[in-house]
């Protein structure tokens, strides 16, 4: 049970939502490195055979004729997207994918940098709300438990209170795309500000080629947000692409969870009904500044604070581009080569074969700096 003062939500690993450390997976990708999550291997089309980082062979399909065959979202048999595999795109493409088919390669290093982050991200949220611990026995009750997180939330924003990992999802060109905005609170202009905290290993801000990827990423939770609180987002369409059954009886512990916040729900349809009213009779405002903070994981020190501004046009664009991909009605792109730096640190570049294409060459210089005007 919440104490008193703080609103209430379940830990991100009851919600189901793997992409709880959307934020840190980014700042993961300060170091170059690829997605959130392992998905099973495509089993269509002809696979090649590599050594992984433990010395054994790793498989994974060669591309070409699975990309005729079924597009990535069937071949990785995706319901719907993360923003963070947009986000990776916007760094590299074919990285992302190297990503999702060899989950494997991923470095403990990286690995070890990711749950600091996840740690960080925890801390702050736990400043806002408590979590509590919620058993789930089917998908139906995991997204219960997202919906939940979101009934309690809403009243917050309504009070102009500060909220954490607040679960947005939206529909785009006909896919899903599903993230988690990292805090939303009130300037004191009375404007609705979304903040995104991206942690660092070592102290020095990002580059700015890291920066575009983070501006994207607060660019595209602000589309879904806004669309969400908009009424474009409807149950029906939720349905549709996530295949839940709404009519099935939710678990015992998501009930008692939903009582306890005085909720008096049986299943997940008569859920999602509350959460779709509540976004759009609460009168919620779209988000008006888009922040992102960058910090320092050892000692917290604030790196740099960046203002994104918001270009609707350029987000949709780049969001369709990057779906061109899934659908598959192109296939995966490397790096132009004038960032061929981001392939010295990657963990797939001596598979890589649009590195090996002779596409992007790899220098061992620094990626060039912006010389002052
Ligand atoms: S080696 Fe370069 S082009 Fe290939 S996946 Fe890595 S970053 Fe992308």
């Amino acid at each position: 049970m919440a104490e008193s003062g703080a609103e209430e939500t379940v830990s991100a690993e009851a919600s189901g939502f793997s992409d709880f450390s959307d934020s840190e997976l980014l700042g993961f990708l300060d170091l170059e490195s690829n997605q959130e999550s392992s998905s099973p291997l495509g089993t269509a089309g002809p696979s090649s055979q590599l050594p992984g980082k433990d010395g054994k062979d790793v498989r994974f399909p060669t591309g070409k004729r699975e990309l005729y065959i079924s597009s990535p979202l069937e071949r990785f048999h995706l319901k719907y997207l993360y923003v963070t595999d947009l986000c990776t795109q916007n760094w590299c493409e074919q990285q992302m994918v190297y990503g999702k088919e060899l989950p494997q390669l991923l470095s403990s290093e990286k690995e070890d940098l990711l749950n600091t982050g996840a740690s960080i991200h925890l801390a702050r949220e736990l400043e806002v709300h408590d979590l509590v611990n919620v058993s789930i026995t089917s998908k139906e009750d995991a997204w219960a438990v997202k919906f939940l997180n979101i009934l309690s939330m809403v009243p917050s924003l309504q009070s102009e209170r500060r909220i954490r990992e607040f679960p947005v999802f939206g529909e785009v060109n006909g896919v899903l795309l599903v993230g988690v905005i990292d805090e939303l609170h009130y300037t004191d202009k009375g404007e609705l500000e979304l903040l995104e905290l991206k942690t660092r290993r070592f102290p020095m801000p990002p580059r700015e080629a890291q920066k575009k990827k983070d501006f994207f990423q607060v660019s595209l939770y602000k589309y879904i947000f806004d669309a969400m609180v908009q009424g474009k987002m409807t149950a029906a369409r939720l349905i549709h692409h996530t295949k839940l059954h709404p009519e099935r009886p939710l678990g015992p512990s998501v009930l008692k969870h939903a009582q306890q916040g005085g909720i008096s729900v049986k299943s997940l349809g008569g859920l999602m009904e509350l959460v779709f009213l509540s976004l759009t009779m609460s009168d919620l405002p779209v988000i008006d500044r888009l922040k992102v903070e960058y910090v320092h994981q050892e000692t917290s020190a604030v790196l740099d604070t960046e203002i994104v501004p918001y270009e609707e046009k350029e987000v949709q664009e780049k969001v369709l581009h990057y779906l061109a991909y899934w659908t598959g009605q192109r296939g995966p792109k490397g790096v132009d080569i004038e960032e061929a730096w981001k392939c010295r640190t990657c963990n797939y570049s001596d598979i890589c074969e649009w590195r090996k294409s002779g596409r992007v060459h790899v220098s061992p210089l620094e990626p060039p700096t912006k010389k002052a005007k």
